[in-house]
Order: C-alpha cells, then structure tokens, then sequence
C-alpha cells in the first residue's frame, strides 16, 4: 500500500510534543513492514531543514481567498528517516523557525492543506490512504470529499488520528473564502457550535478515526472540549489504538545522548551513573531518590500544581528527596518553578526550556517520573521512563490509566486518581517507601524495562486499519 501521513510535526524535523514522536516513528515501522510510507509536513526553518538535503520535486500555485501563494515541494534525499519525507515551503507561511503559536496560523495551515491537494492532483500522485493527524489537517478530509476541484479523491480513502481533541483550529466563516467552493449545501460538514472546527470536520467526514489509546477515546464522549455530542455520535468508525514508541531511537543501550549506556543486565549501575551525572550537573543528592517531571507546563499536565507539590513534599521530607523539573510553558508555573531553587538548593532544580538532550539524560538518571495529567491522550513520557528503568507515577487517565498498573494491584507503577496535591504527594511517599526496599526496587525497574511498546507491534494494528479501508 502507499500510504502518505499529513502532519504538522514530525521528529526530528519539527517537535513540539507526541504528536512529532509518533509522526516520525510509525511510518518507518510501516516502511518495514513493505508499505510506501510518505510524511509530508510544512517546510519550517529549524535546524533538520537547514542541514539536510532536499530535492526540488513539484513547485505550484495556491489560492487562499484573494491571496495567492507560490509553493514548492522538496523531497529529503536519502530517505534517512526510514521513510519518504517531504517538505512543503510555503516561504511566506512557514519559514520561521517555530511550529505554532503564530497569528496567521489559521491561514498557514490551511494553506498548507490546499497546497498537500493541489500538489498531489498535479501530479496525479493518488495514494491508497492518507492519514492525518490532529486538526492542523483536519480540512483534507472535507475537500477531497465535498469540493469538486478535489472530486478526483473522494474514493482515496481519510483516517484522521485525534492526538490531542483539546485544540480544534477553530476560525470564523469570515475565512470560509479561504477554501475551495463547495455547495453550501455542504457546510454542515466544517461547522461546530457556529465555527469552522478542522477537528470537527475531520471526525465527520475522514472515512476512520483514531485515538491514541482506548480510553482516552471513552474519555472523549464525556470530556472533549464541546465535541463531546460529535464524537458519540460518529462512535462506530472510532476506535482507540494506543501509541508505541521508536525502541531505536529510545533504547538506553545504545542511546547516544546518555553518558552511560546501559541494558537491563547492568540497569542498576548505568542508571546510577546517570544519576550521578544529572545530580551534578544540578546540584542534587545521588543517594537520594531523585523524582522528575518532563513537559508542556500547562493545565492538562497538573502543571499548575507542580509548585505546590514540590515544596510540601522538599518540606515533609527535609534532605531525603531530589526534585528536578523540565519544561516550559506556563509563564507563572515557569516563575513558580524557579522561584523553589532558592528554597530547596541541594534538592531541587529546574530547567525551564525545551531540551531533548537532557530529556534523555533524564529518564535515563532518574528514579521516578511524575504525570499528574487531567488530560493525557496517551502519554509518550511514562513509556520512554519505563524503558529506561524510571517507576512512572501518574495520575489514571486516558493512555497513563492504559499503560500503568500499580504495584497494589500486581503492577509496576505508582497511580493515584485525582490531580491534587493530596494524591501526588501520597504517591510520593509511596515511591520513598518503595526506594527504602532496594530489593523490591530493582525488580520492579528489572521488570519494567522488558515491558515492550514498540512501533514493531502497534504498526500491524494500523496496517489492519488501512487495509480494511481500501477493502470498503
Ligand atoms: P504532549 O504531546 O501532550 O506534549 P506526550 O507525552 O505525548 O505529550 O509527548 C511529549 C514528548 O515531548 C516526549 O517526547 C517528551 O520527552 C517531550 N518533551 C516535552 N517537553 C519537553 C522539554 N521541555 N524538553 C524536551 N523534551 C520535552
């Protein structure tokens, strides 16, 4: 089959969070599996863009409302990444080195579909399946099916994979100019609550639909940021399949971002050096147990509490416990976060920033990983923490309540119910308890590191999807 994945981010061309993670993983492990894999993504300023080296493959016109913009399409030479890897450069819309977060972002992706479509009819390159991940491409599904410049593609079958139903795309029918015509007949299929909502669209009209884990699909017919109706509704083509990880590029035996490599035969003693290493570059006490957070610092995370959580537990356990934070966002969490350095030096640090290095370095030296999560679709972190030997305490929702069962319950975790402070720190004197036992610990981290959620097995699962799609 040829399959071509439609994304806003992509590892390691473009990172944001998860969705880069899975957008770079999956179709090398499709790729594998003898499929003709495609990415397609905008052609951002970032550093993969800049040292790497493309080919010029098709350069065309697109129109948005009565702005035209020229666009060329580059393709990565050497299929480095395990799959076929396009760029789109829009220059006025995306040569800029970040992925989000702009004004005209509204306008940036939704060029960006209609140059994905003009270039595909173009050149009558039609695949069996295009997939598309989040709401940045939530508009493909209805073009190809209702906007007659597209007709030609309404039997290639869509499949819209929700990473994150919190962020929908949302604009005002002011911008409708912006999209190919179509029969009013027909905008039913954009419109949510008086709004053109991508997301929403692409629920109704991508042929299937996917979450990253199944209960975080249960989640969304109670919780779905006004979706709730919608996603009940088209129910039957929904079906939660949950994340893997690339165990290529997160594997501590040979991860070259780690100071020491280690397998699950020395974990106690390459985790210790990793440790070693983090405490010192930060200040903290390698005999203690060290707990980490990584992360977007915001509400969906229980970013918010981290401040509070953190200086309880520093002051009911005086010197016996390391904290030390990575993230950025929240620019109140983020002074929240450093503030706590001039209290608790020794114990405690943050990085405030974005930094995939000392992320590895990370799961890699830590003991414990915190996700007090309100929302977490899947949850990428507490699978890379259990590949490295990192005991995950999270909060049961959607792919955390999936993939974490607690040690109570004949698990390997540590899972609270609510994101409180109460339940957090409970759990914290939990995991001390449980450093205490050297014995239970190491088999516990022993036991965690064989758990296996790579691509290798999840990539089938989607293979089955596609298949029954072109079959239809
Ligand atoms: P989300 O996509 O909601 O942010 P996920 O758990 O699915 O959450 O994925 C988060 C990914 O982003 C992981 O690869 C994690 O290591 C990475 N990440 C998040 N914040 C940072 C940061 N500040 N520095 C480095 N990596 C980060």
């Amino acid at each position: 089959m040829e399959i071509v994945h439609i994304s806003a981010e992509c590892y390691p061309v473009a990172k944001v969070g998860g969705l880069a993670d899975v957008v770079g993983a999956l179709p090398k492990y499709l790729t594998k599996l003898g499929h003709l894999t495609k990415v397609v993504v905008p052609g951002y300023d970032t550093k993969f863009s800049r040292e790497n080296e493309f080919v010029s493959v098709h350069q065309g016109l697109l129109k948005l409302g009565w702005f035209q913009f020229s666009y060329t399409v580059f393709k990565e030479k050497t299929n480095k990444l395990g799959f076929e890897l396009y760029l789109i450069a829009i220059p006025e819309l995306f040569d800029r080195p970040n992925v989000y977060s702009y004004e005209d972002d509204t306008e940036r992706f939704t060029a960006f579909q209609v140059a994905f479509l003009n270039w595909i009819t173009e050149t009558n390159q039609i695949p069996d399946i295009i997939h598309c991940h989040d709401h940045h491409t939530g508009l493909i599904p209805f073009m190809m099916s209702h906007a007659p410049i597209y007709q030609h593609l309404n039997r290639v079958p869509t499949l819209l994979t929700i990473h994150n139903g919190q962020y929908q795309g949302w604009f005002g029918f002011d911008k409708l100019h912006y999209l190919p015509k179509v029969s009013s007949s027909r905008l039913g299929f954009l419109e949510w609550n008086g709004m053109i909502n991508p997301l929403a669209s692409a629920i109704k009209c991508a042929w299937k639909v996917t979450t990253v884990s199944p209960s975080y699909l249960d989640e969304l017919s109670e919780k779905a940021n006004g979706l709730e109706n919608l996603l009940r509704f088209e129910r039957p083509k929904c079906l939660g399949i949950l994340n893997g990880i690339d165990s290529e590029v997160w594997n501590p035996d040979t991860d070259e971002m780690l100071e020491n490599k280690y397998s699950i035969k020395n974990a106690k003693v390459g985790k210790a050096k990793n440790k070693k290493f983090l405490c010192e570059q930060f200040n903290l006490d390698p005999s203690k147990p060290l707990f980490t957070f990584i992360g977007r610092l915001v509400d969906e995370k229980g970013a918010d509490l981290l401040p509070e959580i953190c200086s309880i537990a520093l002051n009911r356990n005086p010197n016996e416990i390391n904290i030390l934070i990575l993230g950025s966002g929240d620019p109140y969490v983020e002074h929240g976060l450093t503030q706590l350095t001039h209290f608790y030096g020794g114990n405690y640090n943050t990085y405030i920033g974005y930094n995939e290095n000392l992320a590895h370095k990370i799961y890699a030296g830590a003991d414990y990983l915190l996700m007090p999560s309100r929302v977490e679709p899947c949850g990428l972190n507490q699978l890379y923490a259990l590949r490295y030997g990192t005991i995950p305490i999270v909060r049961r929702t959607g792919g955390l309540k999936d993939t974490v069962l607690d040690i109570g319950d004949g698990g390997f975790g540590i899972c609270h119910d609510h994101t409180s402070v109460y339940d957090v720190n409970h759990s914290i004197t939990r995991a001390i308890d449980l450093f205490n036992d050297t014995k239970q610990f190491d088999s516990i981290r022993k036991t965690i590191m064989q758990i296996d959620h790579s691509w290798d097995k999840v990539a089938q699962e989607y293979v089955e999807v596609y298949q029954s799609l072109k079959n239809n």
